[in-house]
């Protein structure tokens, strides 16, 4: 597939461009172009389809920013597997030609969740399997779904590889996003969990301990299920409060881990309308506790939504403002693989995407 460059605003060509050489000079990203086909139609927001919010755009916007990236090798499926369940794979794997030879139209889409007294049944209906593996309404599973998740994923693994042969910092521009997906279901535009799956490469590699940052406007309820229950994988997020954002049932500031992972998660919700003073506090405290952990390794899930004008976020974010947190992050001198997670305001996803990077 060749993909083309969507034309950027003057105004952002001619930011990115300053920056472009800068986060060349500083950072090697990666991207497949494969990530595009991912494309669903719409989702189901607040009560009406809405034209799907995590398009092809996205990552356009931030390629055009960053200027070249390198594809990632294809490293198999071994590495998700340490994340994800044989069957979940195949679930998304398949679910839309299964979705298909239903003679259904449109993107697979489930319409019943199994809340209450769940049993492994043999679950013969795609309707029944769409419930059965996912958490929400806005996660439709598209003809390239499979694809471009699988390619997210691999690129995340590029990033990791870089930062474990010896790179300060590695960008990977995973899309879809990741950090909503549990091991064994998707959510929030997410299917599979790049930053869980980097995580557990990176041990395999011989890191006796990561942490996760998560920085997303939403909270990374996906990456917390998964290691709730561990003591060598720490999870610190800051997000919108789950009080009055998605993903509601996760992020709060008592969930803590629990096991051997007791401590090993720290929640740090924020309320709407949140600016650098109050986000700013919060990463103060998310830093102290990663650098408490002492990890090997850095695993930033970085997600834009918390740009002030992001059209389904609530904090006040600046562009200028990313070079500043990504400054203090950078600051731990952990080596630090970057992960791209949400942000929706396209026209400036770009160059607050450029900003982050450029202040590592
Ligand atoms: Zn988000």
């Amino acid at each position: 597939m060749t993909v083309g460059v969507t034309a950027a605003p003057s105004w952002l060509y001619a930011s990115a461009h300053a920056d472009r050489s800068k986060v060349r000079l500083l950072m090697r990203c990666f991207w497949d172009a494969r990530q595009l086909l991912h494309a669903p139609a719409q989702e189901l927001h607040n009560g009406a389809f809405m034209p799907f919010a995590e398009h092809p755009g996205r990552p356009r916007s931030i390629l055009d920013a960053i200027g070249p990236t390198e594809a990632p090798r294809d490293q198999g499926e071994a590495p998700l597997l340490r994340v994800h369940p044989r069957d979940y794979l195949d679930f998304v794997k398949n679910a839309f030609a299964e979705w298909r030879a239903a003679g259904r139209p449109g993107d697979a889409a489930g319409y019943v969740w199994p809340v209450v007294r769940r049993r492994p049944l043999r679950l013969e209906r795609i309707d029944a399997r769409l419930g059965r593996y996912s958490m929400d309404a806005s996660t439709p599973i598209a003809e390239g779904t499979w694809d471009a998740s699988y390619w997210s994923v691999q690129t995340a693994l590029a990033a990791l590889g870089a930062v474990l042969a010896g790179e300060r910092a590695a960008f990977a521009l995973c899309r879809p996003p990741g950090h909503h997906a549990g091991a064994d279901y998707a959510g929030g535009y997410c299917y599979l969990n790049a930053a869980a799956v980097a995580a557990e490469a990176a041990i395999e590699a011989g890191r006796s301990r990561v942490a996760i940052l998560d920085i997303d406007y939403h909270h990374g309820n996906g990456t917390q299920d998964i290691f709730y229950d561990r003591g060598d994988v720490l999870f610190v997020s800051i997000h919108a409060d789950p009080a009055t954002d998605y993903p509601f049932y996760w992020g709060h500031a008592d969930e803590m881990g629990a096991g051997a992972g007791e401590g090993a998660t720290l929640n740090l919700p924020l309320p709407r309308g949140a600016d650098m003073t109050g986000f700013g506090d919060a990463l103060d405290a998310a830093l102290a506790r990663v650098a408490d952990f002492a990890p090997d390794l850095l695993l930033c899930s970085y997600g834009a939504d918390t740009f002030s004008g992001d059209p389904i976020s609530f904090f006040r974010i600046e562009t200028a403002d990313y070079a500043v947190i990504a400054r203090r992050i950078a600051a731990l001198g952990l080596p630090t693989a970057i992960l791209m997670e949400g942000g929706y305001a396209v026209d400036a996803l770009g160059a607050n995407t450029a900003a982050f990077l450029s202040g590592f």
